[in-house]
């Protein structure tokens, strides 16, 4: 009877290590627990039962094996469940579960890239970088530049006006800021002004009412347009690379005189002729020239003792040509598959 009972046990024992290795989550090895210790039914609680039946010398052996059998499974049924808790805490990998999106991370607009660009290049010359109020007075962007109230160059500006405050104007051109310097500084002085500006323009391919602009000043004594030309040449070198020219066309602008266009040599075919240069060779960046009397005096700057040139690339258009961006629109849009290109 008590060798029976002795074999029982072992096999008890054989299958309750089993059956915890085997246990995966709490509830399966709960279930396991019962099974063997369990009150009415445990497998191991029923051999403990049959003790009572037995002979005085067989009870001591049987129970001292059984109660080690017991003591084994609880010490096997603590170490897994610890392993359970473990696995299922912190710091476990769990692999069924879903993945999570990969982190979105930012980039720098293409404008503020080439105006980023443009500034640091005339920073290391020793200009300032200025900036002025987008919402300007009609004083700065219009009256001291030369374009007095009934002066046609305002249609070709026309811009968008604040209700209730007939003399507050959107600015149209970083040019206001040349004045502001002016007063501000006095001669001689070397700025530029990167910047937001508006026109009231129905919108297409090459035209925005919202656009940016880099303005860039230099007065001194016996400035001349060969220091114009100089710096043009050496800023267009650093956008579009050192075999690329400059031309000087003529154009009105009512702030300088004369005013010129620069025009670059194409970024595209290098000035063989091509779509983007309409077969020309050549592209037009910049307006430029050298500041009217008129100006440097609303500046409050005495022009017969000081002379300048101003000059005014178009920053949208210089991240067109430099990112090779076809539509302008694009850039206001907020379009995220053209922003993380
Ligand atoms: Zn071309």
């Amino acid at each position: 009877m008590s060798v029976d009972l002795l074999k029982q046990l072992d096999g008890v024992f054989a299958d309750a290590r089993g059956a915890i290795a085997g246990s995966k989550t709490d509830v399966e090895l709960e279930s396991v627990e019962i099974d063997l210790l369990g009150r009415k039914q445990g497998s191991l609680t029923g051999i403990l039962k049959l003790l009572s039946t037995l002979d005085d010398e067989s009870k001591r052996t049987v129970g001292a094996r059984a109660n080690q059998i017991k003591t084994e499974i609880e010490s096997l049924l603590a170490a897994r469940r610890a392993e359970i808790a473990a696995l299922s805490g912190a710091g476990a990998i769990d692999i069924s579960e879903p993945v999570l999106p990969a982190p979105e991370y930012g980039a720098l607009h293409p404008i503020t890239m080439a105006c980023e660009d443009l500034s640091n290049f005339f920073r290391a010359k020793g200009f300032l970088v200025l900036d002025g109020p987008e919402l300007e007075s009609d004083f700065y962007n219009f009256e001291a530049l030369n374009i007095p109230a009934d002066h046609p160059a305002r249609d070709m500006q026309d811009t968008f006006y604040i209700k209730d405050h007939p003399t507050w104007v959107m600015r149209t051109h970083t040019s206001c800021v040349q004045i502001r310097a002016m007063m501000k500084y006095g001669a001689p002085l070397a700025m530029v002004a990167p910047g937001r500006c508006f026109r009231n323009e129905a919108t297409d391919v090459r035209h925005e009412h919202t656009f940016f602009q880099f303005e860039g000043m230099v007065i001194g004594e016996n400035i001349t347009i060969q220091h114009l030309k100089g710096m043009l040449e050496s800023m267009a070198q650093h956008l579009f690379g050192v075999n690329t020219k400059v031309r000087l066309r003529p154009k009105f602008y009512p702030f300088v005189e004369p005013g010129m266009n620069g025009e670059v040599t194409c970024t595209i075919c290098g000035g063989v002729g091509c779509k983007l240069c309409k077969g020309t060779g050549w592209l037009e960046i910049i307006g430029c020239g050298m500041i009217h009397p008129e100006v440097l005096r609303a500046g409050g700057i005495d022009p017969k003792k000081y002379s300048g040139f101003a000059f005014g690339p178009g920053l949208t258009r210089m991240a067109m040509l430099k990112y090779g961006i076809d539509d302008v629109r694009e850039f206001n849009a907020g379009d995220l598959n053209f922003l993380q290109q």
